[in-house]
């Protein structure tokens, strides 16, 4: 069988861009090594009545065009916004609950600072200017950090804590603020370059506010599924359990894939929504590529520090600091446990020397609250990503010892200001990262497909269109990076047709 395009990979971004090729009639065929689509973006049923989403959780970057285009809607897509955004509880009994309404956020601040109040609407008009700002260039085809504005290039090189502490002296509130700087990032809110990696969690419009995240009922596979429905609908074929060994070549070209029990496809073109260095290095022959980049793959930084602990609870997080046992605004937001920046730092400090943190920070979510797809009725599912958790640690290799060391300690962070959790626990999910690299194929483990820091963002990004012919790159190793945005899949796309690199009819 020869297709017009092979997509190597059916995490998200993979599927849209099969979406987008088929829909310009382009016959499709989509290769996922494992036996569900939608890699990182995936419901899963660990427990029986449990819709889980193993790895990304709330939305926000998905791109309304996306969105628009594929029908995502009519193939099962519905998303809420998530409204308080953020509660974080401290051990002293105070705690700060932020939400979309001015007049409570004055309230809740105010406790702390009267003065912080007016900082704190001030920081986040400012952000969201940058972060407009950078939204307007997340679909460019050709990328360029200097079109940004002088303010928000400075932004992006410094780092979340400064931005914070300009604007707000209160030390949880400025913590807040820059975890949003440290997502899946191995370094810590002091760090140059968490300001783009802040910007980067307010620059989705999912919703059409922007920087508003929120929930997918049926979890985040639910976008994964639709978009495979949109492929699908356009004439797209999705084969799962079809590893890809080797993406074959004849005369410098990209000319199909051979799979792990020695099948060839052949094909006029390839995406790989694998990362960077899975495509270069291990699936792209070492002869077709220039050894300058090879190197410059090598160099690639993606080390992982998340690890993401699931847990079945048959009750609600109870917080010390504010204690509600029915489900109510604090169930809504994104819980942090992240007292001040210098306590995040103090984790990254840890890791950077190859130790997991020994006060890990932590950020939780509760979708059950809200949506009856994922627990059963009266437990609730509680999502936590937590860092920082080295995935090369200078006391050897992960052990299954060493993993439940560690959401044992994540567990006893989290039950210092929720005491209930411990004995609420009915089901429990891992993830290191060493799990997350085998389960999700994410290097290293690293959720981005590799930092989004600056020296890796905008131009500085693989381009979707690679140094061998007839290959493209779809996944969150291209511009505009990770998170669940579909972006990266519909500019492959984009080029690969804009190219003409496609036979118009397909070979049949
Ligand atoms: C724990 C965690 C939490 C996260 N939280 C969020 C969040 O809340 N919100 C958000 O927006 N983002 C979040 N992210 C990031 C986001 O999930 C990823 O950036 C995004 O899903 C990556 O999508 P992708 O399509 O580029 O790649 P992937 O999802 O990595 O898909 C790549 C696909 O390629 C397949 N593949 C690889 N090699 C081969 C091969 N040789 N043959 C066949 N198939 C192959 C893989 O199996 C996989 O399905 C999180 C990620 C993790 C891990």
């Amino acid at each position: 069988m020869r297709y017009d395009a092979l997509v190597i990979g059916g995490g998200h971004n993979g599927l849209v861009a099969a979406a987008y090729l088929a829909r310009a009639g382009q016959r499709v065929c989509v290769l996922e090594r494992s036996e569900v689509i939608g890699g990182a973006a995936v419901s899963e049923h660990p427990w029986p009545g449990w819709t889980v989403s193993a790895a990304s959780y709330v939305c926000s970057l998905l791109h309304p065009q996306i969105i628009a285009d594929l029908e995502l809607t009519k193939h099962g897509y519905d998303a809420f916004v998530k409204d308080p955004t953020s509660f974080n509880a401290l051990l002293d009994g105070r705690s700060m609950l932020l939400s979309r309404d001015r007049a409570s956020n004055a309230k809740e601040i105010a406790q702390f600072s009267a003065r912080d109040v007016a900082g704190f609407e001030a920081l986040e008009r400012d952000i969201n200017g940058h972060a407009s700002e950078l939204f307007a260039h997340l679909n460019d085809d050709e990328p360029r950090f200097d079109s940004l504005s002088p303010a928000t290039q400075r932004f992006f090189l410094g780092s979340a804590a400064e931005f914070a502490e300009r604007y707000v002296e209160t030390p949880v509130l400025q913590a807040a603020i820059a975890t949003d700087g440290i997502i899946g990032t191995f370094a810590g809110p002091r760090d140059p370059g968490t300001g783009y990696v802040l910007a980067h969690h307010y620059a989705g419009r999912a919703f059409g506010i922007q920087g508003a995240w929120g929930y997918v009922r049926g979890g985040m596979g639910t976008i994964s599924k639709a978009a495979a429905a949109a492929a699908r609908q356009f004439g797209a074929d999705i084969r799962t359990k079809a590893t890809v060994a080797g993406i074959t070549t004849r005369d410098g070209r990209a000319t199909g894939a051979r799979l792990d029990n020695g099948d060839e496809i052949e094909a006029g073109i390839v995406l790989s929504n694998a990362d960077p260095k899975t495509t270069f290095l291990k699936l792209v022959p070492s002869g077709d590529l220039s050894d300058d980049f090879r190197v410059r793959v090598r160099d690639w930084r993606d080390h992982g520090c998340v690890v993401k602990v699931n847990l079945a609870l048959g009750e609600l997080p109870v917080f010390a600091a504010r204690p509600v046992r029915e489900p109510g605004p604090v169930h809504n937001a994104t819980l942090h446990i992240a007292p001040d920046v210098d306590y995040i730092q103090r984790a990254y400090d840890d890791a950077a020397r190859g130790i997991p943190s020994r006060e890990p920070f932590l950020e939780m979510y509760l979708q059950s609250p809200n949506d009856d797809t994922i627990a059963p009725p009266g437990k609730h599912l509680l999502s936590i990503f937590a860092q920082y958790f080295p995935y090369e640690r200078s006391d050897g290799e992960w052990t299954a010892e060493k993993k439940a060391a560690a959401a044992d300690s994540i567990v006893a962070t989290l039950a210092r200001y929720a005491p209930n959790v411990p004995n609420a626990i009915e089901g429990r999910q891992v993830f290191t990262p060493p799990d997350l690299e085998q389960r999700f194929g994410l290097p290293r483990g690293h959720i981005f497909h590799g930092e989004l820091l600056p020296g890796q963002i905008f131009e500085r990004r693989f381009a979707a269109k690679t140094p061998l012919p007839g290959l493209y790159l779809c996944g969150s190793g291209t511009h505009p990076g990770g998170c669940v945005s579909g972006i990266p899949g519909w500019r492959a796309a984009r080029a690969a047709l804009r190219e003409r690199a496609v036979p118009a009819t397909s070979a049949g």
